[in-house]
């Protein structure tokens, strides 16, 4: 059954009651023009409405609670408590020049198991709600905090979770969070079905594969998804979705020590991207280095840097678009599910 949304609910509570139409948005401007965290000090509605939201919502609009936080310069991680007594992450980097950019969760834990990963050791506790997927920026936007761009790269597979689509609906519904599309970016391991409703439904929404390994055998080894959704069905979804977007596709790949680091494997995962037609120039690769303080099933090391550069230069002499994502937070367990683990 799918669960509404507090924002659903709250024009169902106005409709009940008979409300003027101009309620919801005055209440939507309360929370997000003038960061009204809480139902009763909405002081231009009337006092049994704010009543009775309070009664049917709880006092709070962000309804999942902070329970632990941790700050460096850039990167604020915060471990919020939801329904269940379980707990999920999300973190803001703040880049230079000011520009905010969030990490949010889409589910507790994860169990695709991929074997680099953190939260996969967790398993899957359940899928967040749309809501409790958007009240992790809320909170932010509550405590003043501008919203530049957001990435679903936190706990989970997004497209494991219907509720991302509701999700990404309530971030740009413009008398809401009011996110532009091209601000979002989903990240995936390939579900196939999740890219093609992405391609359809949000075409302007950012989209990023994370592959890892250009070798099927030891992709499946790596992330076991693999053996549903090998990579050239992937690459082919990713195709059709660039043609019908005519947008940018990201292929994330995390750089681990003498496992996928190899002039093998940065040849071939140029071979992977040349020659894909018209479509071809319109793919970009993010390298990432390994963050080595992951507690993960198999004890894996960052590539040395003149690895990483080697890497790159193989990429770029063959045409391919690449940068090395920056680092950030590794001082303070930033990667995901490491927060999760030490409560
Ligand atoms: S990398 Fe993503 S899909 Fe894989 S186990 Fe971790 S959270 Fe799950």
């Amino acid at each position: 059954m799918r669960l509404p949304s507090k924002y659903e609910t709250i024009r169902q509570i106005l409709s009940d009651l008979k409300q003027p139409e101009y309620r919801y948005a005055q209440i939507m401007d309360a929370i997000f023009k003038h960061n009204v965290g809480e139902y009763g000090r909405m002081t231009m509605l009337p006092q049994f409405l704010r009543d009775e939201l309070t009664r049917m919502l709880g006092p709070n609009v962000c309804r999942i609670v902070p329970v632990k936080e941790l700050t460096s310069q850039q990167v604020n991680k915060v471990l919020f408590a939801i329904a269940g007594d379980e707990r999920v992450e999300a973190v803001r980097l703040t880049y230079e020049r000011g520009w905010k950019s969030y990490c949010l969760s889409t589910q507790c834990g994860c169990g695709f198991g991929c074997k680099f990963c953190a939260t996969g050791t967790i398993g899957l506790k359940r899928n967040l709600t749309a809501e409790e997927i958007t009240d992790q920026l809320l909170h932010f936007r509550l405590n003043g905090h501008a919203l530049d761009s957001v990435s679903f790269m936190g706990m989970g597979e997004a497209f494991a979770n219907p509720y991302i689509f509701d999700a990404i609906t309530i971030l740009t519904d413009p008398q809401l969070f009011g996110l532009g599309h091209r601000r979002i970016t989903v990240s995936t391991i390939g579900l196939l079905p999740g890219i093609d409703r992405l391609t359809r439904e949000f075409p302007q929404v950012n989209l990023t594969f994370s592959l890892h390994s250009p070798f099927d055998d030891q992709r499946s080894e790596l992330m076991p998804i693999n053996e549903r959704f090998p990579i050239h069905d992937v690459l082919k979804a990713l195709d059709h979705h660039i043609r019908h977007t005519g947008r940018k596709v990201y292929i994330a790949y995390i750089l681990l020590r003498g496992v996928n680091d190899s002039t093998t494997h940065a040849e071939a995962v140029a071979e992977l991207l040349r020659g894909r037609g018209p479509v071809e120039h319109l793919y970009h690769v993010n390298l990432i280095p390994f963050n080595s303080t992951e507690v993960t099933p198999d004890n894996y090391q960052q590539s040395e840097s003149n690895r990483i550069k080697a890497f790159v230069g193989i990429l770029k002499s063959k045409g391919i678009s690449v940068t090395v994502r920056t680092q950030f937070g590794s001082d303070i367990n930033a990667a995901c599910g490491q927060l999760y683990r030490s409560e």
